[in-house]
């Protein structure tokens, strides 16, 4: 399931709308509760990261598939996979081998009830190389959150 996650999230991260060819994708596991729905009680939801001027918003993969699994009942997140060439985080500076989830992202996420510290956060490279397996409290605690 692992290595599923990360190719759904590199292959959707070639849908990426980025002005500097940053391309970010995000595939989650997500889960709900038995009796609400009679659809399945698991599924895989991705995104693109979405940033097409410099000086305009950006719309992080992982925000906007965590949001969109929020409006349509998913109550858990229960694995994340982030796949995108590593940057130097913003708000830490660090660089860790693979790109993290950045701070509005990390910010966003830990105040959500969907994604808890036990949440797996798969990160790595858009096409092979280093894969970097944390849950979200560990994510948090590298850059000292
Ligand atoms: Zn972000």
């Amino acid at each position: 399931m692992r290595e599923h996650l990360i190719e759904r999230a590199r292959k959707v991260a070639e849908m990426a709308s980025s002005y500097r060819d940053f391309k970010v994708g995000c595939a989650i596991l997500v889960w709900r509760p038995e009796g609400q729905t009679t659809l399945d009680h698991y599924s895989i939801l991705t995104a693109a990261n979405v940033k097409p001027r410099p000086d305009g918003p950006k719309a992080c993969a992982e925000q906007t598939v965590v949001c969109y699994a929020m409006s349509n009942g998913w109550t858990r997140v229960i694995a994340m996979a982030v796949a995108g060439e590593p940057q130097a985080d913003e708000k830490s500076g660090l660089t860790p081998p693979t790109l993290h989830p950045c701070w509005l992202c990390r910010t966003l996420l830990k105040s959500l009830p969907i994604v808890s510290d036990d949440t797996i956060v798969l990160t790595a490279h858009n096409h092979a190389g280093t894969v970097e397996d944390h849950t979200f409290k560990e994510v948090l605690e590298i850059h000292g959150e």
